[in-house]
């Protein structure tokens, strides 16, 4: 793909530059769960190389938890929409996190992770556990600079963060690490919206399950970063087994031609249904980066190119009437998950976030929604009817 491309042309093209050669048009799914071996040596010589976090050599593949073309050519095409040198896919945004994090111990050889709240539970949860050896200290965007200790091997954040969309300051937070490797997770802006690493950030991760699949039918994660992230990523994959299966990753390919206009739709359509929830006498409060409250340093525009299609409401009949709200929808479906066509909604407290120490839980008031590519008139009566 050339280099001056845009993104919506990248979105297209990426990660097929071999189709022409191979003589298909669609993306090929290379299923294999071994390879063919040409000679003893050469294999062996391959999967050293693999097993160290290198690419395959003229030995070949060897065996699929240690590198798979399908896989690869997702790969590619989400390093070229992130800007960064590779990408580096998992069996999902989890098994990312867990890479990212060990990659980190084994490159940084501290084991103390500073995590900005508000994070997914599943991540806040996985870093409190004590189950990948790290010590974790939580703090708020403006808090970074104080946790940093000389063993801390990795910042984590979200920007906009699950569930109640806070937007942080990305290139802030990098100067705060004084010069430890910030993670961003982009799964809610997606490379459409947000390039964490063009603001300096070391890796970008998305739960790929989400918007760059899009239509709810495939599991996966990804981390980008430069040569040397991906080498210590592919290592901790290829040891520890969490590659992405080349079915969900061709899923996921597929999905990315799209990416772009269904986004961009999608956040239309989310602008106008926050606008309408903000008015609305049921609802206390609107959480979405594009409501003027919810960014105040003005980061959409200077940091993302848009308030993307997920935003949090805070109802004003606590967590009865949340509980209603989201038991008495009809287009929207009650279901965790978000980045699909259609409409989710979904209580954190009780479900995503359950997980989560109970201070930094979000409230039992507030509902997430994913917003779909449906006609936000039809979202907006499917609200007002369970609301009312
Ligand atoms: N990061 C974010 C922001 C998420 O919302 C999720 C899942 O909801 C994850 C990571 C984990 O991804 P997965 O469910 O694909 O393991």
């Amino acid at each position: 793909m050339s280099t001056d491309a845009a993104p919506d042309s990248v979105a297209v093209h990426a990660g097929r530059e071999d189709l022409t050669a191979l003589g298909v048009h669609a993306l090929p799914i290379d299923l294999s769960s071994t390879n063919p071996l040409p000679t003893v040596e050469c294999g062996g010589a391959s999967y050293e190389s693999m097993a160290g976090g290198g690419l395959p050599t003229d030995g070949g593949n060897v065996y699929a938890r240690l590198w798979n073309p399908t896989v690869a050519r997702f790969e590619s095409a989400l390093a070229q929409l992130e800007g960064t040198d590779e990408a580096v896919a998992f069996a999902s945004g989890m098994a990312a996190v867990t890479a990212a994090v060990l990659a980190a111990r084994a490159r940084q050889g501290g084991s103390h992770i500073v995590a900005v709240r508000p994070l997914y539970g599943g991540t806040d949860h996985l870093l409190a556990s004590g189950l990948l050896g790290v010590e974790t200290s939580y703090c708020g965007p403006g808090g970074v600079a104080a946790a940093v200790r000389a063993d801390t091997c990795l910042v984590v954040l979200e920007t906009p963060a699950n569930p109640t969309l806070d937007l942080v300051d990305i290139g802030a937070v990098v100067l705060a690490a004084q010069g430890r490797p910030v993670l961003v997770d982009n799964t809610f802006a997606t490379p459409v919206l947000q390039n964490p690493a063009s603001h300096g950030a070391s890796l970008v991760l998305h739960s790929a399950t989400k918007y760059l699949g899009g239509h709810g039918d495939a599991v996966g994660g990804v981390v980008a970063g430069d040569a040397e992230w991906a080498t210590a990523l592919r290592r901790v994959r290829a040891v520890t087994g969490g590659i992405l299966h080349p079915m969900a990753a061709y899923l996921l390919h597929r999905g990315l031609p799209t990416l772009p206009v269904r986004v961009r739709a999608q956040q239309a359509s989310a602008e106008k249904v926050a606008l309408w929830l903000a008015d609305h006498p049921a609802v206390e409060r609107v959480f979405y980066p594009g409501v003027a409250e919810c960014d105040p340093t003005g980061l959409v525009g200077r940091q993302m190119r848009g308030p993307g299609a997920v935003l949090a409401v805070q109802l004003a009949g606590g967590f009865a009437q949340a509980a209603r709200v989201a038991e008495r929808v009809r287009l929207f479906t009650h279901a965790v998950s978000l980045g699909g066509v259609d409409s989710l909604i979904q209580h954190p407290a009780a479900l995503t976030h359950r997980p989560v120490a109970p201070e930094a839980r979000p409230g039992a008031d507030v509902l997430r929604l994913s917003i779909g590519l449906e006609d936000p008139a039809d979202l907006q009566r499917d609200l007002a009817q369970a609301l009312g």
